[in-house]
């Protein structure tokens, strides 16, 4: 059986680029179920096949035998036929017993035609130049050419500030299950932030690590820009904090490792991400972290940065005073992140103002509870510490103790 998490991964080998023609691969797909979410899953658990997937994830296909989305047609203008892509028209259905089983992507709302028709305007100028973004022509590893009628548009996944979510899937071999990410360039450019975003689509399809959320690819149309990221099975992070109130040390600590993993590889990139914060981080199908959200990142090859950015609660001193500051913000997010998983709130979160706040990171008032165990407690301290120089290096964190004591036996962090 083949879960969705290896079928997205074979999607680098799909390469959704100019060099190879998907029509040419088999896939290996798998049955699925329309039961309802009954079903409780285990997030740290690995192995997860699609069935347990979609027992929670996807609703059932109100069409039998079609893909969900062919009952609602998507309005996108014709273009010729890509010698890419796969020209002949689909052989008639077999009959339902022998009928491949294709991995089911729920039920399509109609959400991004009722969008298209009330939200969002045509740009111009210098701002439509700056959106019109398009994979297949980057300078960069290039990709296939991709239009919205390539997918198959599922279950939505979420609202984002500019654009619904959707959980979609290729229709060209091998169905690739995917997330869409729809983006509004008028609300782009009346939020002043073309620049960024472009800069955050640019970083995140040159990223490449298991718990770094991956941009396969993107391309636009006259009002909108879609993302085709990874699918995060499990969804956000934040929700399952949400729900549990907090974490147990055993859960907090594999996170914090494949944080650590993450955080390395983005700063080997010269990336220093900015906005680690539960609402930024995404779970796999296995459970497996996956950070999302580049849109505070920088690139800061050598030099650093003034900029105040941000969620409050996770800025460290050097931002809060307005200092400059470098990869090692990420290190204090990183404290604070362990902390609000294991107690269920940040460290120096102050319900009578911001200034409150302010003041408590800038004076490092870190007040542990005693449910705490000392390993955990001696980590969250060498994170969040004042001088950036003195913070636990993220190769010394994965070596820590707490975090040694966790982790699985076959080395896997998920
Ligand atoms: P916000 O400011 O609310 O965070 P945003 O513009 O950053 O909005 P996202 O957080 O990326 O948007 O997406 C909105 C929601 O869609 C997420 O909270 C999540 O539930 C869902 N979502 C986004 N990307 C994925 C993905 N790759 N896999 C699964 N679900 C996703
Ligand atoms: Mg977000």
């Amino acid at each position: 059986m083949t879960s969705i998490g290896a079928v997205t991964r074979q999607i680098a080998a799909l390469e959704i680029s100019t060099k190879q023609n998907t029509s040419s691969r088999t896939t290996t797909t798998t049955t699925t179920t329309t039961t309802t979410a009954t079903h409780q899953k285990k997030p740290s658990q690995s192995g997860a096949n699609v069935s347990k997937l979609l027992s929670k994830f996807a609703a059932p296909n109100p069409f039998p035998g079609k893909p969900a989305s062919t009952a609602t047609a998507i309005p996108t203008k014709p273009r010729p036929a890509s010698p890419t892509k796969i020209a002949a028209a689909p052989p008639p259905p077999p009959p339902p017993a022998k009928q491949p089983h294709v991995i089911d992507i729920g039920r399509y709302d109609g959400g991004l035609e009722i969008d298209n028709e009330s939200r969002g305007e045509q740009v111009s100028g210098e701002a439509a130049e700056d959106l019109a973004l398009d994979s297949s022509v980057a300078r960069y590893r290039p990709t296939q050419e991709w239009h919205l009628t390539d997918f198959d548009i599922g279950r939505p996944l979420g609202k984002g500030k500019f654009g619904r979510v959707y959980m979609v899937r290729t229709k060209c071999e091998p169905h690739y299950i995917l997330a869409m990410k729809t983006l509004y360039k008028s609300e782009i450019v009346q939020s002043k932030v073309e620049k960024q975003i472009r800069r955050e689509i640019e970083i995140q399809q040159n990223l490449r690590h298991p718990h770094v959320l991956r941009l396969y690819g993107y391309f636009h149309d006259e009002k909108r820009i879609f993302l085709m990221l990874e699918f995060a099975g499990k969804g956000e992070l934040y929700k399952q904090l949400t729900k549990h109130g907090c974490f147990t040390e055993k859960r907090s600590s594999r996170y914090v490792d494949q944080m650590a993993d993450a955080l390395s590889y983005l700063h080997s990139k010269h990336v220093i991400h900015r906005d680690i914060k539960p609402e930024n981080l995404l779970l796999g199908i296995n459970g497996e972290l996956k950070i999302g959200d580049f849109g505070w990142s920088v690139h800061a090859p050598g030099n650093r940065r003034k900029t105040l950015c941000g969620t409050l609660d996770y800025l460290p001193p050097e931002m809060v005073e307005g200092k400059e500051h470098s990869e090692k913000v990420d290190y204090w997010a990183l404290g604070v992140l362990t902390y609000e998983f294991i107690c269920g709130a940040p460290p120096f979160e102050d319900l009578s103002g911001y200034n409150a706040t302010y003041k408590r990171i800038a004076r490092v008032d870190l007040k542990i509870p005693p449910k705490v165990s000392p390993e955990a407690r001696d980590l969250i301290t060498k994170l969040l510490q004042y001088d950036p120089e003195k913070r636990i290096a993220l190769s010394e964190v994965r070596k820590h103790p707490w975090i040694i004591k966790y982790r699985s036996k076959s080395g896997s962090t998920s």
